[in-house]
């Protein structure tokens, strides 16, 4: 008895067989409902992915003797010769093996005669990028004048290496890799055919093992039917296809969400006695916290996930209890553990320390419910009043934003030495506050207080103005420096806005300013940083000093030692009073 492989017994006959490239199908029977047919098509995309399928659906639907239709009968005897591969009017050509030129002329002239029973004479050629390039310049003239009765289908893996003359003589379509949950339903579909039992956990495994292509998915689902026979187990499926098994793993995760340390050093030990490899198993466990963690943080993965239906409900249920940030901090362990295991002589060793570190991890707990939690614990009288304590009311360390606010405000000093026509709003609390010491002696805040104007009067000159250097700031001359081929140079060079500058500045300075636009060739080392740069370069520093302020503020400090914890992220609260800079 002669065996047929799945992927030729089960390979599509319809468009609608066609797993995965419903984009496809539906082009091409838009097409032929419209009476548009194309000539020549080019398919494109990975191996297995239904490309050759395709082209031989299209040729039936184009020969059926049911009339050109989008749904060939596959009952009438061309499309049974179609299937066959004995068409005499469907010729099926191997680019890969007939590169050269005498094989075009030869199919030149064979296109000169009528197809002798379809309605067209069709040629398939697969990986067509294979050609010589005289063969593509023979197939090139067909191409440019068709005679009617003749569609070209080509197929390739690298269309990079079509000649675009080829290539734009044809509708082209892009077949895609077939997401893993279609394979599995396929392999759903074929296996309950063959009568065979088999998990759709299993299923899911094979298909990883395909990669996208319906035809290596099948292969290898040859391949564990011809070792297993019609009853086919999880562990027989991960030994022969050599993954760890994935209960091991799910068993992993699940033993260290549960803070279950002898459970989790169980699993190691039986990831040694099966003979896996540590590492490997470190990243499946990777892997699967990956997985957790996007469908905590998301719901529905969608596309985002190569898994089945069932592996995501699973996954979501292990997850549970667990926050992103505590999936977070679990991954992170792993991550450290695994790039250790690479050179780490006792991978073991490091597994099993990072497991049972995450069976123990504390939950992460946001510092505004610790510090509420403190607050409740003060007022019970549960925890000593200590002095020194600020009262935990205000919740995030205060000074650091009033500090930094200041750069941001139009220092006092140096604007009062200029004359100012319309004063900025005065900070309130200036003298109170140490104002940070200026890099910019060449006179970057009398610039800032100037665009600042700018921005009130004409917002987009003023936005304009925060990207550019200000080369040279002084009473009677602004000298402006625009990078070379920028947007603002462009815009600052207009006469007209030169003008608009020139009576803006001597409204907010008080006297007759002179503008200079400069171009640059590069940000210059003499001047002052542009304003956005000086506002990102302060952000940067004020979160620094921010988690700085936060570690060594006295009730964070309680709290990370009181609960054991370490600080993972230093977050910014809406500030109350109007603080705003
Ligand atoms: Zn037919």
């Amino acid at each position: 008895m002669s065996y047929l492989v799945l992927a030729r017994k089960w390979r599509p006959q319809t468009f609608s067989d066609l797993v995965g490239q419903e984009h496809v199908s539906q082009t091409l029977k838009n097409a032929i409902d419209g009476g548009r047919v194309a000539h020549a098509f080019l398919f494109t995309g990975a191996r297995g992915v239904g490309k050759t399928s395709s082209a031989r659906i299209l040729a039936k639907a184009l020969n059926c003797e049911s009339g050109l239709t989008v749904e060939p009968c596959n009952t009438c005897s061309t499309c049974l010769e179609i299937t066959d591969g004995n068409s005499v009017d469907v010729f099926e050509i191997d680019g890969a093996s007939n590169t050269g030129v005498d094989d075009i002329r030869e199919l030149r002239d064979n296109i000169k005669y009528l197809p002798s029973r379809s309605r067209y004479k069709i040629f398939i050629i697969d990986e067509v990028h294979m050609l010589t390039t005289n063969a593509f310049n023979a197939l090139l003239k067909t191409l440019e004048e068709p005679p009617p009765h003749v569609k070209f289908i080509f197929a390739t893996t690298e269309p990079h290496k079509v000649p675009i003359t080829i290539l734009s003589r044809c509708q082209r379509f892009d077949f895609k890799r077939i997401a893993l949950p279609r394979i599995v339903s396929r392999l759903r579909f074929i296996v309950d055919q063959e009568g065979v039992q088999v998990s759709d956990e299993a299923l899911a495994v094979v298909a990883r093992k395909g990669d996208g292509s319906m035809r290596d998915s099948l292969s290898t689902l040859d391949q564990v039917l011809a070792f297993c026979g019609n009853s086919v187990s999880d562990e027989d499926v991960a030994a022969l296809l050599g993954v760890v098994d994935r209960r091991l793993i799910m068993d992993g995760c699940r033993s260290v969400l549960e803070a279950d340390v002898k459970g989790a050093l169980g699993i190691v030990a039986q990831v040694d006695s099966f003979g896996y490899s540590m590492r490997q198993f470190c990243q499946e466990l990777i892997s699967q916290f990956r997985s957790i963690s996007i469908l905590k943080a998301v719901g529905d993965a969608g596309d985002l996930l190569e898994l089945s239906d069932a592996e995501q409900g699973e996954l979501k249920a292990l997850g549970g209890q667990a926050s992103v940030q505590d999936l977070q901090r679990h991954l992170a362990i792993l991550l450290k553990a695994e790039a250790e295991m690479a050179h780490a002589g006792f991978p073991r060793l490091i597994l099993e320390m990072a497991l049972m570190k995450m069976a123990t991890l504390a939950p992460a707990i946001p510092v505004q419910e610790l510090l509420a939690r403190l607050d409740s614990l003060e007022k019970g009288g549960a925890l000593p009043q200590r002095s020194d304590a600020p009262r935990p009311s205000a919740p995030a360390p205060r000074p650091a934003p009033q500090q930094h606010a200041a750069p941001h405000r139009p220092a006092a000093a140096p604007v009062a030495a200029a004359p100012v026509a319309a004063a900025p709003q005065a900070p309130a609390a200036a003298a109170a506050v140490q104002p940070a010491p200026s890099a910019f002696v060449s006179g970057g805040d009398l610039w800032g207080s100037f665009v600042q104007a700018v921005k009130a009067k004409k917002p987009m000159l003023g936005g304009a103005l925060e990207e550019v250097y200000p080369v040279r700031v002084a009473q009677g001359v602004l000298e402006i420096g625009c990078l070379q081929g920028s947007f603002q140079l462009t815009r600052l060079q207009d006469p007209e806005q030169i003008n608009e500058l020139k009576s803006l500045a001597q409204g907010h300075f008080g006297v007759p300013t002179q503008i200079k636009v400069v171009a640059l060739n590069g940000p210059p080392t003499d001047a002052a940083p542009t304003l956005s740069e000086k506002k990102s370069l302060e952000d940067a520093e004020r979160r620094a000093h921010l988690r700085r302020e936060a570690e060594e503020h006295p009730l964070v400090a309680a709290a990370v030692e009181l609960f054991d914890g370490e600080i993972s992220e230093v977050q910014e609260l809406p500030q109350k009073e109007g603080a705003k800079s």
